[in-house]
């Protein structure tokens, strides 16, 4: 990697202000989007996770819940969603919620995620008794729900305000928050992939409060679909700007478009799945930009596959999300999703990295040898 680096020194500014572990600017990420030698990207991205957080590869064991697929919204980019007279709708109450999270907690969980649709009839009682039937119970585990485009539409449908909806769950038992909602925050591209979903100025603005409130969150990035170059760039400096003031971000987890079954596959706007190359760029960028702010970079293995996992964590990334025990929306999407600890701890040791699990807010657990 050493010669591979010198030998490309002084052919690109921002690879160069990247190895000097430089912040790097919009015009530096525009370059890197650009830059046609995939290798050099990685290798530069390889040296600074090397560099941030060593060669530790941590991971959670997380059940994954969905507890509702009724949605108001109706996203071009979703294929989960329901309008709630089909036959496969359905909405979870808090007492089956809690029975699937003992089973998961049987199965090893430390966390659950939990995630479910716009849904337009349900009180803000609902999350809080779901809250509150989970923690009675489960103490030790930790909850992880509700996206901020979740918080911003209970805000908008019960008019209470954001602090208020969010302080409610605090009390009632919510631990953090996934990152999902994010999307690309740009909005030349966002109107044209979500439908009836909060703005990303208004996602960012949610996300803040949660943090100010001492709730820590994860963040993701939707790519892959129909952005460009200057969308993404856009999306992680968003991130990396909002990070610098609240550091309430855990980690950063880039989530690639799964096309099937969604509007923008049936109406032809996106007619395949991006590159291996293009996640590797994705990688790699979402490491060099968010370099010293936010440095846990996601490798989310449940969209990827294992063996295209094993490559992006040679290309910046450093932590596979979690086990995943049970996950509804990529499977929507005919995606495979689950694994189990050692399955990850042997992946990690196949490329000669550390297997470490870690709890949601990346205190370590165990290593494995
Ligand atoms: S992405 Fe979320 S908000 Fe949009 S339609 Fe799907 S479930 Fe609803």
């Amino acid at each position: 990697m050493g010669f591979m680096l010198e030998s490309m020194i002084g052919k690109s500014a921002a690879i160069d202000r990247a190895v000097a572990g430089e912040e790097l600017t919009f015009d530096d990420g525009m370059e890197l989007m650009n830059y046609e030698n995939i290798h050099m990207l990685g290798a530069t991205a390889e040296l600074t996770r090397q560099k941030l957080v060593g060669d530790d590869v941590t991971f959670t064991a997380s059940y994954y819940m969905n507890y509702t697929n009724v949605c108001a919204a109706s996203c071009q980019m979703c294929a989960f969603y329901r309008k709630g007279d089909e036959d496969d709708a359905y909405t979870l109450s808090p007492e089956e919620i809690e029975k699937r999270v003992s089973s998961a907690e049987q199965l090893g969980a430390t966390e659950v995620h939990i995630v479910g649709g716009f849904h337009p009839d349900l009180p803000l009682d609902y999350y809080e008794e779901m809250m509150k039937a989970i923690k009675q119970k489960h103490k030790n585990l930790t909850i992880k729900a509700f996206t901020a485009a979740e918080i911003f539409y209970l805000s908008k449908l019960t008019k209470n305000s954001i602090k208020e909806i969010l302080t409610r769950l605090k009390n009632a038992g919510l631990d953090s928050m996934p990152g999902g909602g994010a999307e690309l925050f740009h909005p030349e591209i966002r109107n044209k992939i979500v439908r009836g979903k909060c703005t990303g100025q208004e996602w960012l603005d949610t996300i803040e409060i949660a943090h100010n409130l001492g709730i820590k969150s994860n963040a993701t990035m939707l790519y892959g679909h129909i952005e460009k170059p200057e969308h993404v760039i856009d999306h992680l400096i968003k991130i990396r700007e909002l990070q610098k003031r609240t550091k309430g971000f855990l980690t950063f987890i880039p989530l690639k478009f799964s096309l099937d079954n969604t509007e923008l596959e049936n109406e032809h706007k996106v007619t395949q799945e991006c590159s291996s190359l293009y996640d590797l760029k994705i990688i790699a960028l979402s490491r060099l930009m968010l370099a010293g702010a936010l440095n846990n970079i996601s490798v989310y293995w449940v969209a990827y596959g294992k063996k295209l996992a094993q490559v992006a964590l040679c290309n910046g990334g450093s932590d596979l999300v979690g086990t995943a025990f049970s996950e509804e929306i990529y499977r929507a999407a005919g995606k495979p999703t689950n694994s189990s600890l050692i399955e990850l701890s042997n992946l990690v040791k196949e490329i000669k990295r550390n297997p470490v699990q870690r709890n949601t807010f990346f205190d370590q657990i165990q290593h494995f040898k």
